[in-house]
């Protein structure tokens, strides 16, 4: 159970936006047959009623010289869908002494509505003293008609960014702050993106959705119902849980449930198991 981890001189802090409440493991990988979860019960992939949870989580990436955010959650209004309540990111870094005007750059790993639902207040910036990074792909996509029509979290938390100067587009390998680099993730949305992280040596990697449920980590080729392009998912799981395992990369995932979020992948009898700090 870890709340935070560090990477040389970065430290990673875990913030829960929201829980919804648990799914049906089927509604969630509706390509996984009920009985290959039952392998996973034993590592908790599910809980003990054998539902799926998931977490809206953000991680805040804190040194000396810079306090980022990676996602704002599902915002301060939770649709019914995902039980209708209300989003404490705000609330929850004040709780760790972060006010929202510290937040030197947002990094969102992708447009869904999820990651984005507190890059905007009533109109404004929710964190004025930012710059908000999204990838120029999936920026391109959630733009382009017809996506935008059904997308109307778009117009709320992403476009107005633009229009106020405050938007920087990233492509693969462009260096946020020298520790933090992105890293082009497809598969989920067409563009994609996670964070690397390196300091003094050490390394770590911000997953955002290329994994939703720990049980990926040992069967990577389990794909979400959300993501959009399954293949290429697939593959993108599997070369970045390759980079995992040879680089021994401290990894945080947005959706796994918090506070064991943040962890390692180890290797036991030529199978790979989510192992949290
Ligand atoms: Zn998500």
């Amino acid at each position: 159970m870890a709340r935070s981890a560090r990477i040389g001189r970065v430290e990673i802090l875990n913030i829960e936006d929201y829980a919804p409440p648990p799914f049906n493991s089927w509604d969630f990988f509706p390509d996984v047959p009920p009985d290959a979860w039952e392998p996973h019960r034993a590592h908790h992939a599910l809980d003990g009623d054998g539902k799926f949870r998931v977490s809206f989580g953000v991680f805040a990436l804190i040194s000396d010289d810079f306090v980022v955010l990676v996602d704002t959650g599902i915002g301060p209004s939770v649709p019914e869908m995902f039980g209708g309540g209300e989003g404490r990111l705000i609330r929850r870094l004040r709780e760790f002494g972060i006010q929202p005007g510290q937040i030197t750059a947002v990094l969102n790993t992708h447009l869904h509505p999820d990651h984005v639902g507190w890059n905007m207040t009533d109109g404004a910036p929710t964190f004025s003293n930012a710059r908000y990074y999204f990838s120029a792909r999936d920026y391109e996509h959630w733009t382009s008609e017809p996506v935008l029509e059904h997308a109307p979290h778009i117009p709320a938390q992403a476009q107005p960014l633009e229009d106020l100067g405050l938007l920087e587009l990233t492509a693969d390998g462009d260096d946020i702050v020298p520790e933090i680099r992105a890293l082009a993730t497809p598969g989920h949305t067409p563009g994609h993106q996670s964070f690397l992280i390196e300091s003094d040596g050490e390394k770590g990697v911000i997953t955002g959705d290329v994994i939703h449920s720990r049980a990926q980590f040992t069967n990577p080729e389990w794909s979400a119902g959300a993501d959009s392009d399954k293949p290429q998912g697939v593959g993108t799981r599997v070369a970045l849980i390759e980079r995992i395992v040879s680089e021994n990369l401290t990894v945080a995932c947005s959706h796994l449930v918090v506070d064991s979020n943040i962890g390692h992948v180890v290797e036991i009898e030529n199978r790979r198991y989510w192992q949290p700090l």
